[in-house]
């Protein structure tokens, strides 16, 4: 982790580059429209750029399922103030009370919302995978709220670690007001945690960060993927009944959403693959990876890759010995 908030912020003093492949400028969340995806289910889809000042923190895709009686929350985003930001912007479609909170996994742009959500309703269950509990009682919330409080420059200030405090598995269903969830999780993937939400009677899937619209899968945070459990989880997935699908990410829609990430992370670990059997080392196989994934250089955070190609070589190089 360490490791890891040091090189984002190397990043980040260089960022300004990143910006010029964006479709939404940076704001922050009350620039953004709350979409209506299916019957029950609306998406504030975030910018795609990295926390900064001037989306104070915004970059996530927060999300309400609207039952008879109340609201589900789904990921409320990186800060108390951007919680209570989406709160605002749900009151347009229902005037009905949170009776439920979901966080997909412990990166701090999903969950650190939550505060926002529990002050105004203090009782509220949040509901994660259990794994993702232990990781913010060791820790991992701290460090969050501090590398937002750096790349935003104090913008989420006031925040509280708000961690769940119900875990759920694989396989497990609940029906909250009448609402069927069924949860999947297949495995490490985007991490080891993830938290997949199937809405059955919308036919929709929250799929959390294992799949992101026009930005590289598992390139923000590569040292907590999986990235063969991500190609796994996705194909996994794509067998269920399911019309549409929600990233964490970047815009929703239908199958090719999940598709065009399954593709590239094919692509990205059969080259890899193809060049470590070739006896390459990671440095000298980074041209000829690049030149196979070309028809992705035009996605948010493609100028990553050399770091991603670093990680996927040592789970090729892990999965041989
Ligand atoms: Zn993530
Ligand atoms: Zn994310």
């Amino acid at each position: 982790m360490q490791i890891y908030l040091k090189m984002l912020f190397i990043f980040f003093t260089v960022m300004n580059v990143t910006f010029a492949h964006d479709s939404r400028s940076p704001s922050s969340i009350e620039n953004h429209s709350l979409d209506q995806v299916s019957k029950h289910i609306y998406v504030v889809h975030g910018t795609q750029e990295l926390p900064n000042p001037k989306s104070r923190g915004f970059m996530n895709n927060p999300a309400a399922i609207l039952t008879n009686n109340g609201v589900i929350i789904i990921d409320p985003g990186s800060s108390t103030e951007i919680g209570k930001q989406l709160l605002k912007k749900v009151k347009e479609v229902s005037n009905k009370p949170v009776i439920a909170v979901f966080n997909t996994h412990v990166h701090g742009d999903h969950w650190l919302g939550n505060h926002g959500i529990r002050e105004i309703y203090p009782k509220v269950p949040i509901y994660a995978h259990r794994r993702m509990i232990e990781r913010v009682n060791r820790g991992d919330g701290e460090e969050w709220l501090k590398l937002l409080m750096g790349m935003t420059k104090g913008a989420v200030a006031g925040t509280k670690i708000v961690g769940p405090n119900i875990g759920v598995t694989d396989g497990e269903e609940l029906s909250i007001d009448g609402m069927k969830l069924k949860f999947h999780h297949t495995g490490h993937a985007h991490t080891d945690h993830d938290l997949m939400i199937e809405v059955s009677e919308d036919k929709a899937l929250f799929f959390g960060d294992i799949v992101a619209a026009k930005r590289v899968p598992n390139s923000d945070v590569p040292q907590d993927a999986n990235f063969k459990g991500s190609i796994t989880a996705i194909k996994t997935m794509l067998t269920r009944p399911i019309d549409i699908y929600i990233p964490g990410h970047g815009v929703s829609g239908g199958r090719e959403v999940p598709e065009t990430s399954l593709h590239f992370l094919e692509t990205l670990h059969s080259s890899v693959t193809k060049y470590f059997n070739q006896g390459l080392e990671s440095f000298e196989m980074k041209k000829k990876v690049r030149t196979d994934l070309n028809k992705y250089k035009d996605w948010n955070n493609f100028n990553e890759i050399d770091r991603l190609i670093n990680f996927v070589y040592q789970e090729v190089e892990r999965d041989n010995f």
